[in-house]
């Protein structure tokens, strides 16, 4: 059988707003603020499903989850990665890897990172090695710098089943 691999890249912004903490990866994060959103905010998660429905050519998560669905009220992320996860299978495909950076000036996020990928590498069915997530900084430049909001990147390698080691 011939190997079909295919990579995807996911990119989410959300800004600070009224709250006491934010959900990254599934983790809840004490902080001053929360961030802004129709689901939990979880901007780590939201950039990771965009990266595996770019990655199987189904387009992007507000197509699948739209905001304007009251279903998806406040929702938690990871439900929406495990819909996710399940179109993924439905093409028969597996996830090989996933890297993500998430770009923030505060909180601090280096105590968080392992719980963040152990949900992460739950959810996508994959060993903790196949997970890499790591943050930084703008060097307080733009309106990250100025502590407005978060960005996460992601992008994910997914191959045929048969073909994942
Ligand atoms: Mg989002």
């Amino acid at each position: 059988m011939t190997a079909s691999i295919r990579i995807g890249h996911g990119y989410d912004v959300h800004k600070f707003g009224e709250g006491d903490h934010i959900v990254l990866g599934g983790v809840n994060i004490p902080y001053d603020q929360g961030l802004v959103a129709h689901s939990d905010g979880d901007v780590v998660l939201h950039a990771l499903c965009d990266a595996l429905l770019g990655a199987a050519g189904l387009g992007d998560i507000g197509r699948h989850f739209p905001d304007t669905d009251a279903r998806y009220s406040g929702i938690d992320s990871r439900q929406l990665l495990r819909q996710v996860m399940n179109l993924i299978q439905d093409g028969n495909y597996a996830v090989v890897n996933a890297d993500m950076t998430i770009i923030a000036q505060a909180p601090k996020m280096a105590p968080y990172i392992k719980a963040m990928v152990d949900h992460i590498a739950a959810d996508l069915m994959v060993d903790q090695s196949a997970v890499n997530l790591k943050a930084t900084t703008t060097e307080e430049l733009g309106y990250i710098g100025r502590k407005e909001g978060i960005a996460v990147h992601a992008v994910v390698l997914i191959s045929t089943i048969n073909d994942v080691i």
